[in-house]
C-alpha cells in the first residue's frame, strides 16, 4: 500500500467492557444454572482466544423459561396499561444508548465486526429500534390492526450471529410493545452481547419472565420453537433451519414469521455515477464481512461499463484495510466462525473449478483467528453455484448484462427474493425496476441502508413475514 494510506494502529479501548469468566441463563429476572450443567466456551474470532463459558440450556431449561414467559404475560405484562409498557422500551433504549460503547465493542470482540461498524451503526440502530417501537406501544388502535388489538402470548425468537444485537432488538422490541414476552436464543457463536443486554433488562426494572435469554446451539433452538406453550415463532437464520422450523409447527396454531437467506443483485446502468456506484457496491458485499442476508453478493453491470467499473472497483479495494476489529481504522475484521470461513473456503473454490476468475487485493491477514480477503469474481454465470448460493462472506460475483430487460430477468433469476439494489441516473428506471424486482427491499443509489421505519423481509425462499415500521407490528398481534 503506499506510504501515504498507512494508517497508524488506533485500537478501540477494551477496559470498558468487562466480560465475566462465565455467565448463567436469564430466567425470570435472575442468571441462573441450567439443570444438567452443560457449557460451552465463546471465542474471540479474531484471535481465537476463550472469551467465557457460557451455559448450554436444554430442554427443561427451556421450559422454565417459557413458563415463566407465560406467568409474566399473564400476570403483568399482557395486562400492563400501554402507555407504561411504552415507558419500560424507552428506559431500555435510553440504557443501550448509555451503554453503547461497552456493548459495542463486546459485540467486536464476540463477533469479529469492525468497531467503526458495530459503534456507528449497530449500536445507533439497537437504541433506534427500542425508541421506535416505545413510540407505538401506546398507539396500537391506530396501526391499521384494527381499534383494540391483542398481543399473541409467548414469543420463541431465534437469532443469527451475524447482526447479534441488532437483531435480538428486531426480534424484542416489537414484541413487547405489543405486550408479548419473549424467550430468546441468541446463536452458539455470539452469545455474549444478550446476554448483556439481560442486564440491562434487570437495570430497566422490567417485570421478572418479561426477558428471558436462553443460550445454547441448535438443539436449544429446536426445543424452543418446537415447544407447545410457545405462539409465535420469529426466527432469522439460513433457509435450511427455516424451512425445518416451518415443518415442525405445521398443523399447530403457532404463527410465525421467517427471515431467511438471501443473493441480491445489485444491478449498475451505464447512466450511473459510478464513483458513488463502487462505494455501494462495497457497501453491499464487503460490510460485515458480508456476513449480511441482505448483501449485494451478485454485481449485475451493463456490459458497456464493465472495463471501467472493474478498474475503479479494483481500485477502491486496494485501499480497504482489513484486520484487528477493534482498530478505528479496520474495513474488514474477522470471518465470524472456523465453519463459516471453511464454506467461504469450500464455495469460492468450487467458483476456481467452474472457471470464474477469482481476483483479491494485495492484502497481509493475521496469522491467529478467522480471515479472508476481500475476494471478486468475474466470468460469473448464472449457472455457477456462485451466483447461485449464498456465501455469506466478502465474496462479490460479477455478471454482466445488455438491456433492462435482461438486468430484471437475471436479478429475479434466484430463489431467494430479500433485497436489491438499482443505481441509475434515471428516476423513471429506478421505478421501472422496482416494480419489478422480486425482492423486499430495493434500495436505490445506495445499499444495505436500515431504518426501523422500514419494513423488512422476502420473497420466495427468503422467508415469510414483514420486521420493522408498522408492518412489523403485525407479526406479534393477533389479528
Ligand atoms: P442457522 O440457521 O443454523 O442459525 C441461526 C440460528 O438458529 C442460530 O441461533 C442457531 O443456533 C439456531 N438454530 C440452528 N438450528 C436450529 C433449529 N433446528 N431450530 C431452531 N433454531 C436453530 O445458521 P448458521 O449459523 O448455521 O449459518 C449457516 C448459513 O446460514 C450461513 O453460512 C449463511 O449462509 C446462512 N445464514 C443466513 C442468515 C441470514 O440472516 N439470512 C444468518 C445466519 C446464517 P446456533 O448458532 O447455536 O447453531
Amino acid at each position: 500500500m503506499p506510504e501515504a494510506f498507512a494508517y497508524a494502529p488506533a485500537p478501540e479501548s477494551r477496559s470498558i467492557v468487562s466480560i465475566r469468566s462465565s455467565y448463567g441463563l436469564f430466567i425470570d429476572g435472575e442468571f441462573v444454572a441450567p439443570t444438567d450443567g452443560r457449557t460451552f466456551k465463546t471465542i474471540d474470532p479474531s484471535t481465537e482466544e476463550v472469551l467465557a463459558e457460557v451455559y448450554e440450556a436444554g430442554p427443561k431449561d427451556v421450559d422454565r423459561a417459557v413458563a415463566a414467559a407465560r406467568r409474566a404475560y399473564e400476570t403483568t405484562w399482557g395486562s400492563m396499561k400501554p402507555s407504561e409498557r411504552g415507558k419500560y422500551l424507552y428506559r431500555i433504549a435510553r440504557l443501550v444508548q448509555e451503554r453503547s460503547r461497552e456493548l459495542a465493542v463486546l459485540e467486536s470482540i464476540d463477533n469479529g465486526k469492525p468497531i467503526r461498524e458495530s459503534r456507528d451503526i449497530d449500536l445507533p440502530l439497537v437504541a433506534a429500534h427500542f425508541f421506535y417501537y416505545a413510540g407505538w406501544a401506546d398507539k396500537l388502535p391506530h396501526a391499521g390492526y384494527g381499534p383494540n388489538p391483542r398481543p399473541i402470548g409467548v414469543a420463541g425468537q431465534g437469532i443469527p450471529w451475524n447482526f447479534p444485537l441488532l437483531m435480538l432488538a428486531w426480534k424484542i422490541a416489537p414484541a413487547l410493545a405489543t405486550g408479548n414476552t419473549v424467550v430468546l436464543k441468541p446463536a452458539e457463536t455470539t452469545p455474549l452481547t444478550a446476554l448483556h443486554f439481560a442486564e440491562i433488562v434487570q437495570q430497566a426494572g422490567l417485570p421478572n419472565g418479561v426477558v428471558n435469554i436462553v443460550t445454547g446451539a441448535g438443539e436449544t433452538g429446536r426445543s424452543l420453537v418446537t415447544h407447545p406453550d410457545v405462539d409465535k415463532v420469529a426466527f432469522t437464520g439460513s433457509t435450511e433451519v427455516g424451512k425445518e422450523i416451518a415443518r415442525s409447527i405445521a398443523g399447530t396454531s403457532k404463527k410465525v414469521t421467517l427471515e431467511l437467506g438471501g443473493k441480491a443483485a445489485n444491478v449498475v446502468f451505464e447512466d450511473a455515477a459510478l464513483d458513488q456506484a463502487v462505494e455501494g457496491i462495497v457497501e453491499g458485499i464487503f460490510f460485515n464481512q458480508g456476513h449480511v442476508c441482505c448483501a449485494g453478493s451478485r454485481l449485475l453491470v451493463q456490459e458497456s461499463i464493465v472495463d471501467d467499473l472493474m478498474m475503479r472497483l479494483k481500485r477502491r479495494l486496494e485501499t480497504l484495510r482489513v484486520g484487528d476489529p477493534l482498530d478505528k481504522n479496520t474495513d474488514i475484521g474477522a470471518i465470524n466462525s472456523f465453519e463459516q470461513l471453511a464454506k467461504i473456503r469450500e464455495l469460492s473454490d468450487i467458483g476456481d473449478q467452474e472457471g470464474a476468475e477469482r481476483w483479491s487485493p494485495a492484502c497481509e491477514l493475521p496469522d491467529r483467528g478467522f480471515w479472508f480477503p476481500p475476494t471478486v469474481f468475474t466470468g460469473v454465470s448464472q449457472a455457477h453455484r456462485i451466483a447461485r448460493e449464498e456465501i455469506f462472506g466478502p465474496v462479490l460475483s460479477v455478471l454482466t448484462f445488455r438491456t433492462p430487460e435482461e438486468a430484471v430477468e437475471k436479478a429475479n433469476n434466484t430463489p431467494y427474493g430479500l433485497s436489491a439494489g438499482v443505481w441509475t441516473e434515471k428516476g423513471s428506471r429506478i421505478l421501472w425496476m422496482a416494480q419489478r424486482l422480486r425482492a423486499g427491499v430495493v434500495w436505490a443509489n445506495t445499499f444495505n441502508k436500515f431504518d426501523p421505519a422500514s419494513p423488512f423481509g422476502g420473497y420466495k425462499e427468503s422467508g415469510y413475514g414483514r420486521e420493522g415500521g408498522r408492518h412489523g407490528l403485525g407479526g406479534y398481534l393477533d389479528v
